[in-house]
């Protein structure tokens, strides 16, 4: 059982002033693992301040001071990757065969930051004009629960790059997760205040975050609902916004597509990360004629999709984050049949021997229409939508008709081809017979997608303002 009574400010641990304590619940079995005292406003108020101390220095640190930062961090982290791919298998299910690899990308963060900021020109200047990109002040960083290591690395390096300091909100179901990666941190040896977190509630801690006239910039990966409402509440402090929201991907799977391996490419898009996955592939869009190929190729590729003990690295499946989730999860199902979609594989209620946790059945409805709910909204669960269409022009119609716009999948033979189709769907990443990531490349999202880019120089630029200075020594020019 762990207790978690501290949170990090000024570079030291300190006891909580809030004093609201919650079970942290293991997925898998819904026991108790631990105790986390929650920050209130007034411990938010003070890593605040710690940060907008360590800012009047930091702002103005070089760029090979903030390398060094992040080699430090980096080592820091590496030292401690078995901990945290653990922590994040018993904490919140993730299973071990994709819990991995987000803890490695998450790592390597400060190392793609390291190497964005040496490719960022911080000065250019022409003429009389010089113009310098100034580090934004102090940054709130305000994670989710699915990734929580990648989000944290990911928002600190982009922020340390750019010379902000920083007060983290991690999603308060990845507490322990969170006291991992800043224990190891803590060996960085940074200056006090540049680092600071604190874990409580989105309408505690994240609200005081989003309202403080000390913060500049908030960087929140989340729900649209949040993400709309700290627009809509920093406006009052002319907050910098980046919002790493939700999504509805589509997968075109083209005609020429050899099926032996664009199925069990589409189902790893659709459920990675137990399908709790911003990016994953939801809507699978089969031409019609190969629809009856498909769906035979569906349920033999599901075998290899078992639903398991996350631990374990043959699982592909593991349980839901919470009964919230699970619950939600569950109403989609039944929402997609009440609709008219037909289920081909899985549906309601929780697999065969899974009863305890908070597992559901990883679920591909055919027969679905893109007006359908499971097809417009974010389920985040292991639910495929498999939509028809006639033609390419089609296919990108549908495609494209989503609120949502984060990251889209062709799958096909012909190159080109899957190029063109690539280049007409609105979303901020497509990947072409590949799930293979660029840390220099951007992510994030159109429309309801989000706000703004992470990764690479257009990560660390959402932490920067450009400022000129025009001079000139003859002083009778005005
Ligand atoms: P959420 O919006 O409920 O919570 C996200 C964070 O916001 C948590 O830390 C929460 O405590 C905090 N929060 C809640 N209310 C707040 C408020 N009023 N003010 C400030 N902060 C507040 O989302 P979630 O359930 O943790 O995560 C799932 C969502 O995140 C999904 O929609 C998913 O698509 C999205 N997501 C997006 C990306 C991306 O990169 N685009 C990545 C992962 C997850």
């Amino acid at each position: 059982m762990k207790t978690l009574t501290t949170h990090y400010i000024d570079g030291a641990f300190v006891e909580s002033h809030g004093r609201e304590v919650m079970d942290i619940i293991k997925p898998t079995n819904r026991e108790v693992i631990g105790r986390v005292t929650l920050a209130d406003e007034e411990d938010t108020r003070r890593a605040i301040a710690a940060a907008k101390r360590a800012f009047s220095h930091y702002g103005r640190s070089t760029k090979e001071e903030r390398l060094k930062h992040l080699r430090r961090m980096h080592e820091a982290a590496s030292a401690h990757i078995g901990d945290l791919t653990a922590a994040m298998i018993d904490e919140y299910g993730g299973v071990a065969r994709f819990a991995g690899i987000i803890v490695e990308s998450g790592v390597n963060a400060f190392k793609a930051a390291e190497k964005a900021l040496q490719d960022l020109p911080l000065t250019r200047g022409w003429g009389d004009t010089t113009v310098t990109l100034e580090p934004v002040g102090v940054a709130g960083l305000i994670t989710a629960w699915n990734a929580n290591t990648l989000f944290i690395c990911l928002k600190v390096a982009s922020a340390v790059a750019a010379g902000c300091t920083v007060v983290i909100k991690p999603s308060e179901l990845s507490s322990i997760q969170t006291q991992v990666l800043i224990e190891a941190l803590h060996k960085a040896d940074l200056p006090k205040g540049l680092l600071n977190v604190v874990a409580g509630r989105g309408n505690v801690v994240g609200a005081e975050l989003v309202r403080n006239p000390d913060v500049a910039k908030i960087s929140f990966t989340g729900s649209v609902g949040v993400g709309k409402s700290i627009m809509r509440d920093g406006a009052e402090t002319m907050k910098r916004v980046t919002l790493e929201l939700g999504g509805k991907s589509p997968t075109v799977l083209l005609d020429d597509a050899d099926l032996d391996q664009a199925i069990p490419s589409a189902l790893i898009m659709a459920f990675m990360n137990s399908g709790q996955a911003c990016a994953a592939g939801t809507r699978l869009l089969v031409p019609k004629s190969r629809l009856d190929q498909v769906k035979s190729a569906i349920v033999k590729a599901m075998a290899a999709f078992p639903v398991g003990d996350p631990a374990d690295l043959k699982t592909a499946i593991g349980p839901m984050v919470s009964q919230k989730q699970y619950d939600q999860i569950q109403s989609y199902i039944r929402k997609g049949i009440e609709e008219g979609a037909e289920v081909l594989v899985g549906g309601e209620g929780h697999p065969t021997g899974f009863e305890k946790g908070y597992y559901v059945k990883p679920t591909v409805f055919v027969n679905a229409k893109n007006n359908m709910t499971i097809a417009r909204e974010e389920i985040f669960g292991p639910v495929l939508s498999v939509i028809v269409y006639d033609s390419e022009d089609e296919a990108i119609r549908i495609a494209n008709d989503s609120n949502y716009g984060l990251h889209g999948a062709v799958l096909g033979s012909d190159l080109q081809r899957a190029r063109r189709v690539a280049s007409q769907i609105q979303v901020g990443r497509v990947v072409i017979n590949t799930m293979a990531d660029d840390d220099q490349a951007p992510w994030g999202g159109f429309k309801f997608s989000g706000v703004g880019r992470e990764y690479g120089t257009y990560g660390i630029q959402a932490f920067l303002e450009p400022k000129a200075i025009l001079a000139t020594s003859a002083q009778g020019k005005f």
